[in-house]
Formats: structure tokens, C-alpha cells, sequence
């Protein structure tokens, strides 16, 4: 407060992050709100109305650096800015905006500290335009929460590595172009956290994920 003068706003934010909060909640009001209630009450596939607004301000690259395509300074990591985007798309719809940039926040952190450079010049670019969207594969049926008891297994094969197991709650994993998946690469369910993997899976993009009856798109 000292710093700032005593002019600190409602959430105590600097102007950089005040003006991304101002943004955003515009969108969520004037974007996301007037279709949230048919897409939550219809279990509708999001819009274009809204994935392409938030791809057109750059949301998807929100946690990827700028050299990479993204809106993050390549010095240093922006986790306030992605909290501010996240909260203020929440506002309008958890289901029909707030999520959606959080895959690709947990994908680029997951690759910029684990990734090699080939990867990151592979993926980060595509998924900070927001021309690739992924999902995350983490949760299982049987451990849920619990991740050092994760159970699909990755074993090696020639030229490639078989996935072998289930998983559930994948948010967009139909409309995902990748998947993250976490799985078990060391056999032995004594080692925890410590035997497991990421891997990054190239899939189709389906409209939906599978469902008994056809799926719709609400009207933009
Ligand atoms: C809308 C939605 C979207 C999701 N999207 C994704 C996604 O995209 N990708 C993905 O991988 N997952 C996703 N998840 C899963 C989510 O991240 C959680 O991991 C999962 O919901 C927790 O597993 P569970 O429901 O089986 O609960 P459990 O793990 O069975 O936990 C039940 C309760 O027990 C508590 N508990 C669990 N273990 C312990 C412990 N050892 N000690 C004390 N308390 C404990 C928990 O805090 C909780 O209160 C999603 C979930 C929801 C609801």
C-alpha cells in the first residue's frame, strides 16, 4: 500500500493486472454470461462465440512465455495474471469459461520445467495461440485424488510406449488435440510419485465428448 501510494483498488492489484481484471470481466459479462445458463442447462459444447474471444486476447498463452509465442515475459512467471483471467472468466461461468485456461497453464508449467527444448518449440507455440487446445489426464477411477497411487501404466515398445489404464474427470478431453497424461513408467507401486510420467498425446478433436444423445452448440 506504501509502495503504491495508498491507491491501491479493490484488490489491491498493480495497473498492469487492474486493466487485465477491467478486460476480463467485460468479457465475462458480455460474453460468457448471456450463454452460460443454456450451455450449463443443455450440457452444451462452449461456443466459438467464447473460445474464439479468449483466443483473441491471448488468454490460452496467459502461463507461456513470450519467446514462445505466449503473453508471459520470458523473465519471470505471471501467476497473479493468470489468477485475475481465471477468476474474472469464473465469474461468467465456471463451466463455460473459468476452466479453460487452466489445462493449458497446467500443460506449459508441466513443460517448461520438464520439457526438452524440441518439445517446447513443438507445443507452446500452438497451444499459446490457442490453435491446439489440450486437456489434462490425471485423475483416476479407483485413487481420484490420491496421485502417487496413480495406476495406468506406460510400458515401452518398440518405437513407442503403450498407455494402459483408465482415467476420468479429463475436462475437454474430447475437443483436446493433446492430452496430458500422467502414468505409472516404474512398476513398483512402493516408489509413489516417484515412478511416474508425463506424457503428451496427440489425439483427435471431437466435437464433444462421447454421448448417448446428440450434442448441440448454443447459439452465438
Ligand atoms: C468439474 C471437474 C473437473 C475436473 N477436471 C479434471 C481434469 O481435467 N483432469 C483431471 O485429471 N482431473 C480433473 N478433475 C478431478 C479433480 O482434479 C480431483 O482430483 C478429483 O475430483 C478428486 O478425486 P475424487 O473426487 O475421487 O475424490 P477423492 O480423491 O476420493 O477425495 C475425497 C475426499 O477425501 C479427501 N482425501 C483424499 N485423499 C486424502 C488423504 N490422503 N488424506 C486426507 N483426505 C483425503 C479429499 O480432500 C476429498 O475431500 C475434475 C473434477 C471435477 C469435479
Amino acid at each position: 500500500m506504501r509502495a503504491q501510494d495508498g491507491v491501491t483498488g479493490a484488490y489491491l492489484l498493480d495497473d498492469h493486472h487492474e486493466m487485465m481484471r477491467d478486460q476480463f470481466r467485460r468479457v465475462a459479462e458480455e460474453v460468457v454470461m448471456p450463454l452460460a445458463e443454456e450451455i450449463h442447462r443443455h450440457d452444451l459444447d462452449i461456443p466459438a462465440a467464447i473460445l474464439e474471444q479468449v483466443k483473441d486476447m491471448g488468454c490460452f498463452g496467459i502461463s507461456i512465455p513470450e519467446r514462445f509465442g505466449g503473453i508471459q515475459s520470458d523473465e519471470q512467471e505471471d501467476n497473479l495474471g493468470m489468477i485475475v483471467v481465471t477468476e474474472e472468466l469464473t465469474r461468467g461461468s465456471l463451466g463455460a469459461a473459468g476452466s479453460l485456461i487452466t489445462r493449458p497453464e497446467i500443460l506449459s508449467k508441466a513443460l517448461l520445467k520438464g520439457g526438452t527444448e524440441e518439445q517446447k518449440n513443438k507445443w507452446l507455440p500452438q497451444l499459446a495461440s490457442g490453435e491446439l487446445l489440450c486437456a489434462v489426464a490425471v485423475t483416476e477411477p479407483n485413487y481420484g485424488s490420491d496421485v502417487a497411487n496413480m495406476r495406468l501404466k506406460a510400458t515401452k515398445t518398440e518405437g513407442g510406449w503403450l498407455l494402459n489404464g483408465a482415467k476420468t474427470w479429463c475436462t475437454f478431453g474430447g475437443k483436446a488435440g493433446v492430452l496430458l497424461i500422467l502414468a505409472r513408467t516404474n512398476p513398483d507401486i512402493s516408489l509413489g510419485h516417484r515412478g511416474l510420467s508425463m506424457f503428451l498425446l496427440e489425439k483427435p478433436s471431437t466435437p464433444a465428448t462421447p454421448s448417448t444423445s446428440p450434442r448441440k452448440v448454443a447459439a452465438s
